[in-house]
């Protein structure tokens, strides 16, 4: 049977995808199959595409071409080393790098291909997609557009009748859309969106941050020399992607400049507080376009049956947690947001190759590991608050970090639990590891690094650091997907309450006096809300104004003193002066 492969051409990197034993997959090469969207001409005057021609961007612009999908459909040509280039000419040159990846993996010819578009693209838009394929020696059976690729990635064996919300923001481009699928057949409802909204945007702000401290506290001028900015802007997005997974990033650049004879080094923390401040703004435009697409398909959020998260950038912690206030449910990120349109092109593909019911294969978590820690449960302080590390659903391997501090000064020590579960009391839910963590004499508020990374054989690998030492313990549970059917969550839950006094309605004040005992000896740690009010509060306090500083520090001291006696209402009521003040100083 003749192949059929599967296209996404996007704006910042292209994939392709084939069906091989009823399963979309997506062909790699040594950069995983994600090909930056990039031609140039190189020194000798080849043609080269993908992460070579990206190379080259800063130091030969003029023989360098990025994001050519925005003039495709356009009589416009772009200069490449000398000569002038249509659109579709340079996306064939695209579309032949992928052609020929495709035919070294399957060792046959690939003459035919689904390829994906926006849905708003024009007709002409359209037309010159499929004269790049022509021009790349591929038949392009079929144009289907991005969010029913996406849909279709997600919902090709599923024959019901459903409406799904894909969310799709990647390096340069946001589109929100509205998909019904009825019978196999996907209907785009809705489509909206930016057209300059991306991660490109969040890197530039984050370079911007950079330039300031450069000039501020380095006294170096950095802006407007372009390999400096060149420099700061691929650092900016390694924090950028790293902050995804971590409460904090080290932006480290060396010899950035030079004072008299001195060599000058960049050293920047970022925390994924202050990112999250920066992007707010543009997070809140792109729930305006999911507004408006829900507005234009006619579509409450009510009958919205799923939302699919599409694009590098969803990886965000702050997009599917903005969405999950929004919907009530959590996002569907399962599938690689980077690959999941190429996929659906693919399961396209498979079905004008006749092939029915193809899907995508996963290895994801079918469950949510986690921690405990002291916060707020349904209006009481309880030292057993869960706060997931890894969600189920979540791709495999996964790895994740989060931030939490001491309750009080000079803390002996932390008790580390691992448990798997949804329940938002940690009780209801599995422990499957306890470990105590010896801390350094230190004051209260004094930050832990959680790290959870899962594999795809439920190994779960814990590392607990202190922040400021480094000092570190880890272990390792064999096999964290083990006992944890249903039917075992259940009996232990049985036995959990029973053991608490043979009552499974047991008050969250009962567990919080027992456990506060223990917490006497060993410790606790404080997680989310009021500690991210603290910590914003500590980064803020040097750059506050003078007469707020004062406020600042007694309402800190506040929130600490009512954690230390165990009095939650009179913390969380602090924390949130202190909030208004923070919100009141921005
Ligand atoms: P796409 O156009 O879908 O390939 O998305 C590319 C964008 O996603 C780039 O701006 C990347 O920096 C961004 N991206 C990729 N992975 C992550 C991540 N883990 N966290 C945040 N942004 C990411």
């Amino acid at each position: 049977m003749e192949p059929i492969v599967g296209i996404d051409l996007g704006t910042t990197n292209s994939e392709v995808a084939f069906v091989i034993d009823g399963h979309a997959r997506v062909i790699t090469d040594v950069n995983n199959g994600i090909i930056p969207s990039c031609v140039g001409i190189d020194t000798e005057g080849r043609v080269i595409v993908g992460e070579e021609a990206r190379n080259q961007v800063v130091a030969a612009p003029d023989r360098t071409v990025l994001s050519i999908k925005r003039l495709m459909g356009t009589d416009r040509t772009v200069p490449m080393g000398g000569s002038d280039y249509r659109p579709q000419e340079i996306s064939a040159f695209i579309l032949k790098a992928l052609k020929e990846m495709a035919e070294k993996n399957l060792e046959c010819a690939v003459g035919k291909a689904v390829i994906t578009v926006p849905a708003y693209f024009t007709d002409a838009q359209r037309h010159a997609t499929r004269e790049a394929g022509e021009l790349a020696g591929l038949n392009v059976v079929r144009i289907i557009n991005e969010p029913t690729a996406a849909a279709l990635s997600y919902e090709s064996a599923n024959s019901e009748t459903r409406k799904i919300l894909i969310f799709d923001l990647g390096g340069g481009t946001f589109d929100v859309s509205i998909v019904k699928i009825e019978n196999q057949v996907v209907e785009v409802l809705s489509s909206t969106g930016d057209n300059h909204l991306g991660g490109d945007d969040f890197d530039r702000k984050i370079v911007n941050r950079l330039v300031e401290y450069c000039e501020k506290d380095l006294d170096i001028d950095v802006a407007g020399d372009p390999v400096m900015t060149a420099r700061l802007t691929r650092a900016a997005e390694t924090a950028k992607i790293e902050l995804s997974s971590a409460p904090f990033a080290l932006i480290e650049e060396d010899h950035i400049g030079n004072i008299n004879g001195k060599d000058i080094h960049l050293s920047f923390e970022l925390s994924r507080i202050d990112f999250e401040e920066m992007i707010d703004e543009d997070l809140a435009r792109s729930m305006d376009s999911v507004n408006k697409a829900m507005t234009d398909a006619g579509i409450p959020a009510s009958e919205i049956d799923k939302i699919i998260l599409v694009g590098g950038s969803t990886r965000i912690p702050a997009i599917p947690a903005m969405l999950e206030k929004k919907f009530g449910r959590p996002p569907h990120g399962e599938i690689d947001p980077d690959l999941c349109v190429a996929l659906g092109a693919a399961i396209q593909a498979g079905r004008e190759m006749g092939l029915e019911n193809s899907g995508v294969l996963l290895d994801i978590t079918p469950y949510t590991f986690g921690t405990s820690a002291l916060s707020p449960l349904d209006g009481d302080w309880s030292p057993n608050r869960f706060v997931p590390l890894i969600r189920r659903n979540t791709k495999l391997p996964a790895s994740r970090t989060e931030a939490f501090q001491t309750v009080c000064d000079n803390q002996q020590a932390a008790e580390i639990n691992v448990y798997q579960g949804e329940e938002p009391n940690a009780l209801d839910n599995v422990r499957i590891g306890t470990y105590s963590f010896d801390l350094t004499r230190a004051p209260m508020g004094s930050i832990i690094l959680l790290n959870y990374e899962l594999d795809i054989n439920g190994i779960l690998k814990m590392e607990a650091v202190e922040k400021k030492t480094g000092r570190k313990i880890n272990a390792v549970i064999d096999n964290a997907f083990s006992g944890l059917t249903e039917t075992e969550l259940s009996e232990s839950r049985q036995r959990i309450s029973e053991m608490w006094g043979g009552d499974d309605e047991f008050t969250h004040e009962e567990a919080f006096e027992d456990e506060t005992d223990e917490s006497e000896s060993s410790g606790n740690i404080i997680a989310a809300g009021v500690a991210d009010i603290l910590r914003q509060a500590e980064q803020k306090l040097s750059r506050a104004p003078e007469q707020d500083r004062d406020e600042m520090v007694n309402l800190m001291e506040e929130i600490r003193r009512a954690i230390e006696n165990g009095n939650p209402e009179e913390a969380e009521q602090a924390a949130d002066e202190l909030d208004d003040l923070l919100f009141y100083l921005d």
